[in-house]
């Protein structure tokens, strides 16, 4: 199906409601408006969460920063891949040659993974209160945090970042909008997490080691 920019898909003009055929064309492009329109909405309430709680630390001053330039280049492209390109595919045609059918199936799934990975993102930012950074930051005050959802898993936000490209290749159809969100957890997951370990175990020594000996990085029991 051929993506036309956004604001021009709602209702289907021209496809006969009388027909099976265009009725359940017309249901499936009701049902990716509202995927669209659903993903812009966790999308908003995403920057008011990371907004609200990165404004807040920062009454923590910094008194470490690793890598600056590496870690800017690591948050651009995963930016890119998580808002640049969905955008792109929500405001123009120029990504229609990658378009696919939404499912009811994958609808469903998109919202539960989107909503999923909105909780824990809040969560741990909830949790990680004044020791949160957007780059990797020891603060003034920093201490370390094993409660909350830190006591299952060590990197919940990352673990919210996966759910994220799930959710958006789920409510997105679209595979290259899919490939760019798995594509910006990967570079932020791989190039950041041995880095931000080593820094928490230089930190915080035997504390974190025995913290990292008993959770695991994303899925509980599991990795
Ligand atoms: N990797 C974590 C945190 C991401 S925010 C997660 O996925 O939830 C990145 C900053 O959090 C880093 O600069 C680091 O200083 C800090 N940090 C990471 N784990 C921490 C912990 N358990 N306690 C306190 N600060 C932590």
């Amino acid at each position: 199906m051929a993506n036309r920019p956004f604001v021009a898909e709602w209702p289907s003009e021209g496809i006969p409601a009388s027909t099976g055929c265009g009725e359940i064309l017309r249901r499936n492009q009701v049902m990716t408006t509202a995927a669209k329109l659903l993903w812009v909405a966790f999308a908003l309430c995403w920057g008011v969460i990371r907004f609200r709680y990165a404004h807040r630390a920062k009454r923590n001053r910094q008194i470490e920063e690793q890598d600056r330039t590496y870690e800017s280049v690591l948050l651009t492209l995963s930016f890119i891949g998580y808002l640049a390109v969905p955008v792109l595919y929500l405001g123009t045609s120029w990504l229609s040659f990658a378009d696919y059918s939404l499912q009811p199936v994958l609808f469903g799934a998109g919202i539960v993974a989107s909503a999923a990975s909105l909780w824990l993102f809040w969560r741990s930012h909830a949790d990680l209160g004044r020791n949160f950074s957007i780059k990797l930051v020891i603060r003034e005050q920093h201490a370390l945090v094993t409660t909350g959802v830190y006591r299952v898993i060590r990197h919940p936000m990352y673990a919210s970042a996966l759910l994220w490209s799930f959710g958006q290749a789920l409510l997105l159809p679209n595979w290259a909008t899919a490939l760019a969100g798995l594509f910006g957890f990967c570079i932020l997951y791989c190039g950041r997490v041995r880095r931000e370990e080593t820094l928490m175990l230089k930190t915080f020594g035997p504390s974190y080691e025995e913290y990292m000996m008993r959770t695991k990085r994303l899925v509980p029991h599991i990795y």
